[in-house]
């Protein structure tokens, strides 16, 4: 049982893959999205969404040369007019690679060597955060006031700070404590962050500063095992359809990786994301002993057909005794 009523976001990094293969807009954003969205109709809950805003940018440059892309750009900004439209919380993602990719006619072309914001010049960042918001505020005509950094890279954040709040973007949705990963092209150190489920700062997300500018809403955190790793590489092979993930991408190599979530206790972001979601409610009854927000992260690319009904089952489940919200909602004056 879960003592107190929790404040639950369900968030979606809508975005295509940045690996050698960045698949369709339509297998990776388009029908699990609206998946999502018959969900989300049936039992009148919102999730927030954070827009890979770089690639609407993209999109709208290359679509003039190249008709091919004309089609992805309309889906998706008529995608996000209807999420928007039904309330769910159109948000601002930073993958600012976007800045060095191109479509060559083909295919895009993924260049993630300046991966994070921190890689490129004040004036640049200014000038990335400045477009990258106002392209869904062109789209959505709300409220752009929340960041989630692309890979969870935002730090150095004191190179980032005074961008962000030029732009008014004043709440924070990127920390998952007590996770680190410095191996290119990730950058973010969460191990100090505070054992909480929100607090203020200023300089450093994860150092908590009263009257801090800043808000962080962060990631639910869990501490997964490398039992459940194995068993979820052999679940996904004996049953693909219901495990694969509905994404036709693949994501960025990271050397390592695999070996070790198969090898070592690891501390993930509490996830919808394929068989991650059978740890929702554990993750849940954890996260209530330390406050009052439960943040999910998820991926439309990286959503399964299993984990959209463990999404559903969750909320069903919960919907009655906590409080399914957005980032626009809760901070509603
Ligand atoms: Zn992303």
């Amino acid at each position: 049982m879960v003592a107190r009523a929790m404040d639950i976001f369900i968030t979606l990094d809508y975005e295509i893959y940045f690996g050698s293969n960045t698949g369709t807009v339509a297998k990776c954003i388009i029908e699990p999205t609206e998946m999502l969205i018959k969900i989300a109709q049936k039992h009148d809950v919102q999730f927030s969404f954070f827009v890979d805003c770089g690639f609407l940018l993209k999109l709208d440059e290359f679509r003039k040369k190249y008709s091919a892309l004309e089609k992805d750009y309309t889906v998706i900004v008529s995608q996000i007019k209807q999420l928007s439209s039904e309330g769910h919380d159109i948000q601002l993602h930073i993958h600012p690679h976007w800045e060095d990719s191109y479509y060559n006619g083909e295919q895009w072309i993924i260049n993630t060597k300046r991966y994070k914001l921190a890689d490129f010049s004040s004036n640049e960042i200014e000038d990335i955060v400045k477009r990258y918001k106002k392209v869904i505020i062109d789209i959505t005509g709300k409220a752009v006031f929340v960041n989630r950094a692309g890979g969870w890279c935002m730090q150095p954040f004191d190179k980032l700070k005074d961008s962000m709040k030029a732009n008014g973007i004043k709440v924070d949705s990127t920390v998952f404590t007590d996770a680190k990963n410095l191996s290119h092209p990730y950058n973010y150190d969460f191990t100090n962050a505070p054992n909480k489920t929100s607090w203020t700062f200023e300089d450093n997300p994860v150092e908590e500063k009263e009257n801090g500018f800043f808000k962080e809403i962060a990631i639910s955190s869990i501490k997964v095992s490398p039992l459940f790793y194995w068993k979820l590489f052999l679940v996904g092979r004996m049953n693909p359809y219901q495990h694969k993930p509905l994404g036709d991408g693949r994501p960025i190599a990271s050397s390592g990786y695999r070996r070790n979530l198969l090898s070592n206790y690891t501390q993930q972001p509490v996830s919808i994301d394929g068989d991650n979601a059978k740890l929702l409610n554990k993750a849940l009854r954890q996260t209530s002993k330390k406050g009052n927000e439960f943040v999910v992260l998820g991926h439309p690319k990286a959503l399964s057909r299993f984990s959209i009904n463990a999404l559903e089952a969750f909320v069903i489940q919960h919907k009655a005794n906590h409080n399914f919200t957005t980032y626009t909602n809760y901070f509603k004056p």
